[in-house]
């Protein structure tokens, strides 16, 4: 591929154009704002199509890739970390699994069944989020309306971490931030970053989330046919394992996807027997792309904490003006989900052990809580059960006051709170606007 100067005749050293053949892609990672230019040619970036001449900027941290099925020419500006072109590119076979799918769709437009419903599976860094991602947008582009339900409670990608949920899909993905436009997500508070801190909780709310997704599916026929598409986390031993054999029955899943790890597709397989279970399960083997950058545990963390900062204060082209005020004890519950452990011998006798998992435990304030993520329940009353009920939205404990009995809330929205009962989460955030 050629590196064409473009620079010298802008006055932009750094302005440089790319073109492409068809079926390749320019991967380029981002330390500092980096823009891209469709100059020629149609392209996108992870299923996105890019509108031709407009500048679009990457935040530190991307990494991108802009892929084109015909040839297109491309103008990079800034300076991009490591780009290079790849002709070596798993697409084909990710739009091979699209057609799959949406020959699902008519089938499922026609008969009156469900449509796909996608588990997406694999270890680590191989591109989950990205294929997920992807195959929503073609779902999109062929005028479907499928839903997003991500499980990965340590690299949400539908709102915060510490949350697992449901986004009902109507466009594309941001070319730039790659999230979806979270208009009515359904989010829940689990309250770790990682499945196995409290496995019971995990595989309620998975349950839950699968409930309303099927509810939604009876009721809006665009929903029931465009389906769902799971992306799950990256830990697939012991207890990762359970939880995604659980996920793929709660969600009666049909289509598994596994992104390069033969020993889960064939564990996948042997549990999806279809002598061993009542369930249509397609598990199905896929390659990882060559361009999937590996993030350091210190990456994860910077990439939480972006995502709640973007929660509060959106992005560089979608600024939000987050509230902050006082917030006095008496105005607000607070609970946590879940109670420590005790010996078996301990429990009342038909208390089970899982029980406490998802007991819901008050909580009085206390100086412990600053910089806590709670999540804002819509129940209205304890009548409601809490543990199952979806979030309104988040605030964070930015100052706590014990003399005056009130501690300050970082806040989407202004003084009230819509509702009155606080789920706690393991997350901290530190405000340092
Ligand atoms: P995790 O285990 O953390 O959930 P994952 O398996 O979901 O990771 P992704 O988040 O999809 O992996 O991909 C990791 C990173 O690699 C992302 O920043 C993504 O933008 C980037 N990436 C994915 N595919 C490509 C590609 N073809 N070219 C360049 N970058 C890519
Ligand atoms: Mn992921």
């Amino acid at each position: 591929m050629m590196r064409q100067t473009g620079g010298a005749h802008t006055g932009k050293p750094e302005a440089a154009e790319w073109s492409l053949n068809r079926e390749s892609e320019l991967r380029f990672e981002v330390d500092t704002p980096v823009s891209i230019k469709l100059l020629e040619g149609v392209a996108e970036v992870f299923g996105s199509e890019i509108p031709p001449n407009k500048t679009l900027t990457f935040d530190s941290g991307s990494k991108v890739a802009v892929f084109t099925w015909h040839g297109c020419k491309v103008q990079l500006e800034g300076e991009a970390q490591l780009a290079y072109v790849s002709t070596e590119t798993p697409m084909i076979t990710y739009l091979n699994i699209h057609a799959v799918l949406e020959k699902m769709r008519e089938k499922a437009e026609t008969s009156g069944d469900d449509g796909p419903r996608v588990l997406v599976v694999g270890s680590t860094d191989v591109g989950k989020t990205t294929l997920c991602r992807l195959l929503l947008n073609y779902a999109i582009r062929w005028n479907r309306r499928p839903v997003f339900v991500d499980i990965d409670c340590g690299q949400n990608s539908i709102l915060v971490p510490g949350t697992i949920g449901a986004l009902p899909i109507d466009k594309p993905a941001s070319i730039e931030g790659g999230e979806f436009a979270t208009s009515a997500p359904l989010v829940y508070q689990y309250g770790w970053i990682s499945p196995d801190s409290n496995k019971q909780l995990y595989k309620v709310l998975i349950t839950e989330i699968a409930r309303v997704v099927s509810e939604r599916a009876k009721t809006i026929a665009e929903s029931r046919i465009g389906g769902c598409i799971i992306n799950s986390c990256g830990w697939i031993d012991g207890f990762g394992f359970e939880a995604l054999v659980h996920a793929a029955k709660a969600f009666r899943t049909n289509v598994i996807l596994v992104l390069d790890q033969e020993r889960l597709y064939n564990q996948l397989k042997m549990v999806f027997d279809p002598s061993r279970v009542d369930q249509d399960v397609q598990v199905v083997l896929l390659p990882k792309s060559g361009g999937v950058v590996a993030r350091s545990k210190a990456a994860r963390r910077q990439s939480r904490d972006q995502s709640v900062y973007r929660y509060f204060y959106g992005t560089s082209r979608e600024l939000f003006f987050p509230h902050s005020f006082d917030v006095k004890f008496s105005e607000v519950q607070i609970y946590k989900i879940g109670s420590p452990s005790v010996p078996a011998s301990c429990l009342p006798i038909d208390t089970k052990q899982d029980d406490h998992e998802t007991k819901l435990v008050s909580v009085d304030p206390s100086p412990d809580l600053l910089h806590t993520l709670c999540g804002l329940s819509l129940a209205n009353s304890l009548d409601e059960d809490l543990v199952r009920t979806n979030l309104a939205g988040f605030v964070c404990i930015t100052d706590i006051d014990m003399d005056r009995q009130v501690f300050t809330a970082l806040a989407p929205a202004p003084h009230p709170l819509p509702r009155r009962f606080l789920l706690l989460s393991s997350i901290r955030f530190m405000d340092l606007k």
